[in-house]
Protein backbone atom coordinates (compact mmCIF):
# COMPACT_ATOMS: atom_id res chain seq x y z
CA UNK A 1 0.00 0.00 0.00
CA UNK A 2 1.62 3.61 -1.41
CA UNK A 3 0.09 6.18 0.15
CA UNK A 4 0.35 10.04 0.26
CA UNK A 5 -0.79 12.72 2.79
CA UNK A 6 -2.07 15.82 1.29
CA UNK A 7 -2.38 19.09 3.26
CA UNK A 8 -1.76 22.05 4.95
CA UNK A 9 0.92 22.33 7.09
CA UNK A 10 -0.40 21.48 10.29
CA UNK A 11 -3.48 19.69 9.26
CA UNK A 12 -2.27 16.91 11.25
CA UNK A 13 -0.62 14.77 8.62
CA UNK A 14 2.18 13.24 10.77
CA UNK A 15 -0.25 12.72 12.70
CA UNK A 16 -2.50 10.34 11.11
CA UNK A 17 0.72 9.02 9.08
CA UNK A 18 2.05 8.08 11.98
CA UNK A 19 -0.76 5.69 12.92
CA UNK A 20 -0.92 4.35 9.05
CA UNK A 21 2.21 3.32 9.23
CA UNK A 22 1.54 1.75 12.96
CA UNK A 23 -1.70 -0.05 11.44
CA UNK A 24 -0.41 -1.74 7.96
CA UNK A 25 3.30 -2.04 9.37
CA UNK A 26 4.63 0.19 6.88
CA UNK A 27 7.62 2.78 7.04
CA UNK A 28 6.59 6.58 7.79
CA UNK A 29 8.58 8.48 5.63
CA UNK A 30 8.61 12.37 6.46
CA UNK A 31 11.08 14.67 4.26
CA UNK A 32 10.33 17.31 7.02
CA UNK A 33 11.70 14.57 9.95
CA UNK A 34 14.57 13.46 7.48
CA UNK A 35 15.86 17.42 7.18
CA UNK A 36 15.29 17.97 10.77
CA UNK A 37 17.52 14.75 11.45
CA UNK A 38 20.04 16.09 8.98
CA UNK A 39 19.62 19.59 10.82
CA UNK A 40 20.77 17.72 14.18
CA UNK A 41 23.29 16.16 12.58
CA UNK A 42 25.10 18.99 10.86
CA UNK A 43 25.26 17.34 7.89
CA UNK A 44 25.62 19.48 4.40
CA UNK A 45 22.23 18.52 3.51
CA UNK A 46 20.70 19.72 6.54
CA UNK A 47 22.63 23.47 6.40
CA UNK A 48 21.54 24.09 3.17
CA UNK A 49 17.69 22.45 4.16
CA UNK A 50 17.88 25.15 7.29
CA UNK A 51 18.42 28.33 5.12
CA UNK A 52 14.38 27.06 3.44
CA UNK A 53 12.96 26.18 6.69
CA UNK A 54 13.48 28.69 8.72
CA UNK A 55 12.19 31.25 5.82
CA UNK A 56 8.83 29.00 5.56
CA UNK A 57 9.90 28.13 1.66
CA UNK A 58 10.37 24.87 0.68
CA UNK A 59 13.57 23.77 -0.14
CA UNK A 60 14.46 23.06 -3.35
CA UNK A 61 13.20 19.72 -5.64
CA UNK A 62 17.05 18.87 -6.35
CA UNK A 63 17.08 18.32 -3.02
CA UNK A 64 14.28 16.41 -2.17
CA UNK A 65 13.58 13.85 -5.41
CA UNK A 66 16.23 11.81 -5.11
CA UNK A 67 16.27 11.51 -1.58
CA UNK A 68 13.27 9.87 -1.11
CA UNK A 69 13.46 8.17 -4.78
CA UNK A 70 16.27 6.92 -2.42
CA UNK A 71 14.70 5.79 0.60
CA UNK A 72 11.21 4.35 -1.07
CA UNK A 73 13.79 1.74 -2.67
CA UNK A 74 15.14 0.39 0.41
CA UNK A 75 13.98 -2.99 1.61
CA UNK A 76 11.82 -1.51 4.14
CA UNK A 77 9.37 0.05 2.14
CA UNK A 78 8.93 -3.15 0.05
CA UNK A 79 5.54 -3.73 1.09
CA UNK A 80 4.32 -0.03 0.76
CA UNK A 81 5.48 3.54 2.76
CA UNK A 82 3.05 6.31 3.71
CA UNK A 83 5.25 9.96 2.67
CA UNK A 84 3.98 12.95 4.52
CA UNK A 85 5.29 16.32 3.40
CA UNK A 86 6.18 14.53 -0.19
CA UNK A 87 5.22 15.72 -2.74
CA UNK A 88 4.82 18.55 -1.91
CA UNK A 89 5.05 20.43 -5.49
CA UNK A 90 4.13 18.87 -9.52
CA UNK A 91 7.67 18.44 -10.22
CA UNK A 92 8.44 16.37 -7.17
CA UNK A 93 5.03 14.42 -7.74
CA UNK A 94 5.44 14.00 -11.58
CA UNK A 95 9.39 12.58 -10.75
CA UNK A 96 7.99 10.15 -7.91
CA UNK A 97 5.71 9.00 -10.48
CA UNK A 98 8.81 8.62 -13.13
CA UNK A 99 10.44 6.77 -10.81
CA UNK A 100 7.45 4.24 -9.50
CA UNK A 101 6.86 3.94 -13.38
CA UNK A 102 10.06 2.73 -14.20
CA UNK A 103 9.65 -0.29 -11.51
CA UNK A 104 6.18 -1.32 -12.70
CA UNK A 105 4.47 0.75 -9.45
CA UNK A 106 2.29 3.27 -8.46
CA UNK A 107 0.39 5.07 -5.74
CA UNK A 108 -2.41 3.97 -4.54
CA UNK A 109 -4.10 6.75 -2.33
CA UNK A 110 -3.71 10.21 -2.30
CA UNK A 111 -5.03 11.07 0.75
CA UNK A 112 -6.24 14.63 1.55
CA UNK A 113 -6.88 16.21 5.35
CA UNK A 114 -8.57 19.52 4.96
CA UNK A 115 -8.27 21.93 7.73
CA UNK A 116 -9.09 25.56 7.05
CA UNK A 117 -6.24 28.03 6.93
CA UNK A 118 -7.82 29.88 10.89
CA UNK A 119 -7.75 26.43 12.40
CA UNK A 120 -4.09 25.89 11.16
CA UNK A 121 -2.84 28.63 13.33
CA UNK A 122 -4.07 27.57 16.30
CA UNK A 123 -2.75 23.68 15.59
CA UNK A 124 0.85 25.26 15.04
CA UNK A 125 0.87 27.31 17.67
CA UNK A 126 0.28 24.70 20.08
CA UNK A 127 2.54 22.28 18.75
CA UNK A 128 5.09 20.84 20.45
CA UNK A 129 7.88 18.73 19.22
CA UNK A 130 10.68 16.37 20.90
CA UNK A 131 13.77 17.19 20.07
CA UNK A 132 15.27 13.78 20.57
CA UNK A 133 12.81 11.55 18.68
CA UNK A 134 10.42 13.71 16.63
CA UNK A 135 7.12 13.08 18.06
CA UNK A 136 4.79 15.57 18.08
CA UNK A 137 2.12 16.92 20.56
CA UNK A 138 -0.41 19.60 20.82
CA UNK A 139 -0.81 21.83 24.66
CA UNK A 140 -4.60 21.61 24.10
CA UNK A 141 -5.57 18.42 21.89
CA UNK A 142 -2.69 16.42 22.39
CA UNK A 143 -0.85 17.26 25.67
CA UNK A 144 1.58 14.90 26.90
CA UNK A 145 1.33 13.29 30.66
CA UNK A 146 4.32 15.91 32.15
CA UNK A 147 4.31 19.30 31.06
CA UNK A 148 7.74 19.61 28.30
CA UNK A 149 8.36 16.16 28.75
CA UNK A 150 8.09 13.59 25.96
CA UNK A 151 5.77 10.67 26.91
CA UNK A 152 7.68 8.20 24.31
CA UNK A 153 11.44 8.91 25.54
CA UNK A 154 11.61 11.43 28.08
CA UNK A 155 13.44 14.10 25.85
CA UNK A 156 12.42 17.96 25.78
CA UNK A 157 10.02 19.79 23.73
CA UNK A 158 9.63 22.62 21.77
CA UNK A 159 8.31 25.31 19.81
CA UNK A 160 9.44 24.28 16.00
CA UNK A 161 11.15 27.24 14.89
CA UNK A 162 9.29 27.65 12.03
CA UNK A 163 6.12 27.09 13.66
CA UNK A 164 6.34 30.55 14.93
CA UNK A 165 3.59 32.60 13.66
CA UNK A 166 4.93 34.57 10.97
CA UNK A 167 6.63 31.87 9.55
CA UNK A 168 3.37 29.95 9.46
CA UNK A 169 1.69 32.43 7.52
CA UNK A 170 4.51 32.19 4.73
CA UNK A 171 4.27 28.54 5.13
CA UNK A 172 0.73 28.70 4.46
CA UNK A 173 1.10 31.04 1.10
CA UNK A 174 3.24 28.47 -0.02
CA UNK A 175 1.49 25.48 0.30
CA UNK A 176 -1.44 27.30 -1.43
CA UNK A 177 0.32 28.36 -4.77
CA UNK A 178 2.77 24.98 -4.65
CA UNK A 179 1.26 22.44 -3.14
CA UNK A 180 -2.07 22.60 -3.45
CA UNK A 181 -2.80 22.10 -7.14
CA UNK A 182 -1.22 18.60 -6.19
CA UNK A 183 -4.91 18.14 -5.13
CA UNK A 184 -6.17 18.45 -8.80
CA UNK A 185 -3.42 16.44 -9.86
CA UNK A 186 -4.15 13.31 -8.18
CA UNK A 187 -7.77 13.93 -8.45
CA UNK A 188 -7.11 13.27 -12.82
CA UNK A 189 -5.08 10.47 -11.28
CA UNK A 190 -8.35 9.07 -9.67
CA UNK A 191 -6.48 8.19 -6.10
CA UNK A 192 -7.30 11.50 -4.43
CA UNK A 193 -9.46 11.18 -1.54
CA UNK A 194 -10.16 13.62 0.93
CA UNK A 195 -11.05 13.44 4.72
CA UNK A 196 -12.02 16.56 7.14
CA UNK A 197 -9.01 17.13 8.91
CA UNK A 198 -10.95 19.22 11.58
CA UNK A 199 -12.54 16.50 13.18
CA UNK A 200 -11.07 15.33 16.40
CA UNK A 201 -7.55 13.00 15.18
CA UNK A 202 -9.37 9.35 16.10
CA UNK A 203 -12.61 10.27 13.59
CA UNK A 204 -10.07 11.66 10.93
CA UNK A 205 -7.92 7.79 11.48
CA UNK A 206 -11.48 6.18 11.21
CA UNK A 207 -11.83 8.29 7.75
CA UNK A 208 -8.84 7.31 6.64
CA UNK A 209 -8.92 3.66 7.41
CA UNK A 210 -12.29 3.57 6.16
CA UNK A 211 -10.78 4.95 2.58
CA UNK A 212 -7.82 2.47 2.88
CA UNK A 213 -10.44 -0.92 3.19
CA UNK A 214 -13.10 -0.09 0.43
P1 LIG B 1 1.41 18.16 9.81
O1 LIG B 1 2.24 16.90 9.82
O2 LIG B 1 0.34 18.16 8.76
O3 LIG B 1 2.26 19.41 9.74
P2 LIG B 1 0.83 17.49 12.60
O4 LIG B 1 0.39 16.07 12.49
O5 LIG B 1 2.18 17.74 13.16
O6 LIG B 1 0.64 18.26 11.18
O7 LIG B 1 -0.28 18.27 13.45
C1 LIG B 1 -0.15 19.67 13.74
C2 LIG B 1 -0.57 19.95 15.19
O8 LIG B 1 -1.98 19.76 15.31
C3 LIG B 1 0.07 19.01 16.20
O9 LIG B 1 0.32 19.72 17.38
C4 LIG B 1 -0.98 17.91 16.43
O10 LIG B 1 -0.88 17.34 17.72
C5 LIG B 1 -2.28 18.69 16.24
N1 LIG B 1 -3.34 17.90 15.59
C6 LIG B 1 -3.21 16.96 14.61
N2 LIG B 1 -4.42 16.45 14.25
C7 LIG B 1 -5.34 17.12 15.01
C8 LIG B 1 -6.78 17.07 15.10
N3 LIG B 1 -7.50 16.23 14.34
N4 LIG B 1 -7.38 17.90 15.99
C9 LIG B 1 -6.64 18.75 16.76
N5 LIG B 1 -5.31 18.84 16.71
C10 LIG B 1 -4.65 18.05 15.86
P1 LIG C 1 7.10 19.45 7.53
O1 LIG C 1 7.74 18.81 8.71
O2 LIG C 1 6.55 18.48 6.54
O3 LIG C 1 6.11 20.53 7.93
O4 LIG C 1 8.28 20.20 6.73
C1 LIG C 1 9.03 21.25 7.34
C2 LIG C 1 9.78 22.04 6.26
O5 LIG C 1 10.70 21.16 5.57
C3 LIG C 1 8.91 22.63 5.14
O6 LIG C 1 8.33 23.88 5.49
C4 LIG C 1 9.96 22.76 4.02
O7 LIG C 1 10.81 23.87 4.21
C5 LIG C 1 10.79 21.50 4.20
N1 LIG C 1 10.26 20.36 3.40
C6 LIG C 1 9.74 19.19 3.88
N2 LIG C 1 9.34 18.39 2.87
C7 LIG C 1 9.60 19.08 1.72
C8 LIG C 1 9.40 18.81 0.34
N3 LIG C 1 8.82 17.66 -0.08
N4 LIG C 1 9.77 19.75 -0.56
C9 LIG C 1 10.34 20.91 -0.16
N5 LIG C 1 10.56 21.24 1.12
C10 LIG C 1 10.19 20.34 2.06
Amino acid sequence: MKIIMLGAPGAGKGTQAKRIAEKYSIPHISTGDIFRANIKEGTDLGKKAKEYMDKGALVPDELVCDLVVDRISQADAKNGYVLDGFPRTIPQAEALDAALTKIGEKVDFAIDVDVPDDNIINRMSGRRACVACGGTYHVVFNPTKVEGVCDACGGQLILRDDDQPETVKNRLKVYHEQTQPLIDYYTKKNILKSVDGTQDMSKVFDSIVAILEV
